[in-house]
């Protein structure tokens, strides 16, 4: 068998792409300056910015003026809530926001520490397979509103939201919606005109672009309250001297992961659907979460029933398969996942939670090595059962 490592977490994290970090190079060494500067290396990097915001803008369908950049999705989604609910606030204009039960912790987090800040946060219930639906969205809405904050598709299993109609909804009452995209790049639509969002959150490293940058797309006059503060860079939206060459990175790796979208889907979905057929015939245990075909084009993630997901991941691991139970965020924590929570997931599957998710270089024979491993060490977690429960 060979040597490779098996890499099964693309919805953690993705390597950055080899044309990316080729366009990133000279903003480390050449093109260095600071876009604040007025001396032309300075002026150089402003160009650069500004070349990156259009070429984004692009892709979503928006007005470069209307991104700003961010340090990655956490942040995005942190600026989106707080952001909101303080301006909002602020213009007295109401202190009603709603969310789901299966948010990232970027989210979920944030509203309920502005629960303790006089804010009434709604966490909309979700269905069997993790999904909400706009009826629910426009039943949950009260005259005090102020934002609605719904995932685009769910990073634990994979589940996507019917964010169109959703966001249709919203316009139509007037209320600002804000979606946590990180797990769409590549794999879903993003023009914010047809899903009708007002702010959206994305992480570079998700869709083979470097860490530590990310975005938030803000709609012209969507009120929102600054998170950082010291500086007028980003028209005042965002603090601190832009990392021209991570915007730059971003950028290109944005517009790939657009181009080849299609591409990308058509590879993954033939390889998705036979990794979960073949899980659930060498693996009696493994039962599919999330919804069968509303779901990320390389997503695959089982609730395995009386066996432990961690440990048997570590075993995985040391046979060359990286992968991971829930989210990354929260790896080694004892506790059941919200997601499984909200979901009503059987109590004797809580605690076998894997997530195994194909990324651009995925093949049918990753696929095979993962089913042919899983399975012997199924059978044997199976006889250390009840001690690995
Ligand atoms: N939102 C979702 C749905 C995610 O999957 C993640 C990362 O796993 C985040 C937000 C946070 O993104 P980042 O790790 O770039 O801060």
């Amino acid at each position: 068998m060979s040597d490779e490592i098996v890499y099964l977490d693309h919805s953690a994290t993705t390597p950055t792409d080899p044309r990316v970090v080729e366009v990133m190079l000279p903003y480390f060494t050449t093109q260095f300056g600071n876009p604040a500067s007025l001396h032309s290396i300075g002026k150089a990097a402003g160009r650069a910015e500004q070349e990156a915001r259009a070429k984004i803008a692009a892709v979503l369908g928006c007005d470069p003026s209307e991104l700003i950049f961010t340090s990655g999705g956490t942040e995005s989604d942190n600026l989106a809530l707080i952001g909101v609910a303080h301006a909002m606030k602020a213009r007295n204009r109401g202190n009603h926001i709603i969310t789901t039960s299966v948010e990232h912790h970027a989210v979920y987090d944030v509203a309920k520490m502005l629960e303790t800040d006089g804010f009434e946060v709604t966490y909309l219930p979700v269905d069997a397979y993790g999904r909400v639906m706009a009826a629910q969205v426009a039943d949950a809405l009260r005259p005090e509103t102020v934002l609605v904050s719904v995932m685009y598709a769910n990073n634990e299993v994979g589940t996507v939201n019917p964010i169109a109609e959703i966001g249709a909804l919203l316009r139509s009452k007037r209320v600002l919606f804000h979606v946590d995209a990180v797990q769409a790049p590549g794999l879903l639509p993003l023009n914010v005109k047809a899903l009708s969002v007002d702010l959206m959150s994305l992480s570079s490293h998700k869709f083979y672009g470097p860490k530590g940058i990310g975005l938030l797309y803000t709609r012209r006059a969507t009120p929102l309250a600054p998170q950082m503060i010291g500086g007028t860079q980003q028209a005042h939206r965002r603090a601190g001297t832009e990392p021209v060459v991570l915007i730059v990175g971003m950028a290109e790796a944005l517009a790939l992961a657009e181009a080849e979208r299609e591409e990308t889907v058509a590879r993954l979905l033939p390889l998705r659907d036979a990794l979960i057929e073949k899980v659930q015939a060498a693996v009696p245990e493994a039962l599919l979460t999330g919804h069968p075909t509303e779901r990320l084009p390389g997503h695959t993630s089982f609730a395995l029933m009386g066996l432990n997901g961690d440990s048997l991941l570590l075993d995985l691991n040391e046979m060359g398969i990286a992968a991971s139970g829930g989210s990354a965020c929260t790896t080694g924590q004892q506790e059941p996942s919200h997601v499984f929570l909200a979901m009503g997931v059987d109590p004797d599957r809580l605690m076998g939670q894997v997530r195994f998710v194909l990324g651009k270089h995925s093949t049918m024979a990753h696929v095979d090595r993962l089913v042919y491993q899983l399975a012997a060490l199924a059978e044997r977690h199976r006889k250390m059962v009840p001690d690995v429960r």
